[in-house]
């Protein structure tokens, strides 16, 4: 009965939140486009805002997300090496359009939950993990925390493995196979493609624009600033409709925060659970403890990297290849 109390009173405070999320909008986000790369960054989705731009075939914010990285996968080759020993190709490219799960194309899509008659919906991409198990365990290196606390993926070392999806409380990075560097080293043998997710638009920030979803939302339901500025933000409305707050402490701290009129225990409960439709449990654990088998993986990812050294060997030359290459295509202009 707490839900639907708690329900209530945030709709009805609903207009002044409203107003009060309009008056803020770019206010936290510090000025200059070095001090947004340097200075620690947090978002805020705001669940009492969001009203799943119903009224549009494609939510506003994800459409601004597939058109920013339309062209971040290069052409998908023909005939995709079969994965060694029985591992599955994974292979988006035909179902480019799909935007109601996470996909290689498609990094931020709104899950819905059915409650008390009444919709929440929760817009749901990669929370930028204080201390993200997905970069630890890469034994790549290829995916990694900014200072400004974008955790993102080098899609030119990304060997498509999957480990960090893995080790994702949330599965959220999503694999294309049939591109990448793995098709020049041991096609079939090692790699699977290349692994994609949100990366908060972080070329866009040192360019001084914002994420892409946060500009498009019509709502302002998206907030991205200073970390502490939106920390206080977070508290206040959470304060103000009596509501919660998801993000401080899963996985050990992110920096996405959700606030919501509902407990994320209800929400958790009535969402739909599909692949590549990310739950909200609340009080999600890191796993990376040592009695983890995933924590004793981790530790042996560094071995793994030295392992494959002879490769991380051939990598290096094609990175120095295709420098080079860019380079005399630039002289040659
Ligand atoms: S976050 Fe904004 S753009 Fe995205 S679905 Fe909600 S209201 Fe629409
Ligand atoms: S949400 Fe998952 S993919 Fe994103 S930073 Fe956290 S662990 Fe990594
Ligand atoms: S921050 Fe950028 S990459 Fe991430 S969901 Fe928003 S638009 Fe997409």
């Amino acid at each position: 009965m707490k839900e639907k109390k708690d329900f209530n009173i945030s709709r009805r405070s609903f207009l002044k939140i409203s107003a009060g999320a309009a008056a803020l909008a770019g206010v936290p986000l510090p000025k200059t486009a070095s001090a947004r790369t340097e200075e620690q960054l947090s978002t805020l989705i705001d669940l009492n805002l969001c009203d799943g731009c119903v009224d549009r075939k494609v939510p506003a914010c994800v459409s601004a997300c597939k058109a920013i990285n339309k062209d971040k996968i290069p052409p998908v080759v023909k005939n995709i090496p079969e994965p060694w020993p029985r591992k599955t190709i994974e292979d988006w490219s035909k179902k480019q359009d799909v935007t109601n799960r996470l996909t290689p194309y498609n990094f931020i899509y709104v899950h819905n939950a059915q409650i008390d008659g009444k919709t929440i919906f929760a817009p749901r991409r990669c929370m930028h993990c204080d201390n993200p198990a997905c970069a630890t365990i890469c034994p790549f290196s290829a995916n990694s925390k900014k200072k400004n606390g974008a955790v993102v993926i080098d899609q030119d070392l990304c060997f498509g493995g999957a480990k960090c999806k893995d080790v994702c409380p949330w599965e959220i990075p999503q694999r294309q196979s049939g591109v990448g560097i793995y098709l020049h080293v041991l096609p079939g043998f090692m790699g699977n493609g290349v692994m994609y997710k949100c990366d908060l638009c972080n070329e866009r920030l040192k360019e001084g624009k914002l994420p892409g979803c946060v500009e498009a939302c019509p709502r302002q339901a998206l907030l991205i600033g200073e970390r502490k500025a939106i920390e206080k933000i977070a508290d206040e409305r959470a304060r103000a409709m009596n509501g919660f707050i998801y993000g401080k402490a899963e996985n050990g701290g992110t920096s996405t925060l959700y606030v919501s009129p509902v407990s994320f225990e209800q929400i958790n409960k009535t969402m739909e659970k599909k692949p590549g439709q990310p739950d909200m449990k609340p009080d999600v654990v890191r796993r990376m403890a040592t009695t983890d088998p995933l924590g004793k993986a981790v530790l042996a990812a560094p071995l793994l990297g030295l392992a494959a050294a002879g490769v991380a060997g051939a990598h290096n030359w094609f990175t120095r290849r295709k420098n080079l290459v860019k380079k005399e295509e630039e002289n040659n202009d």
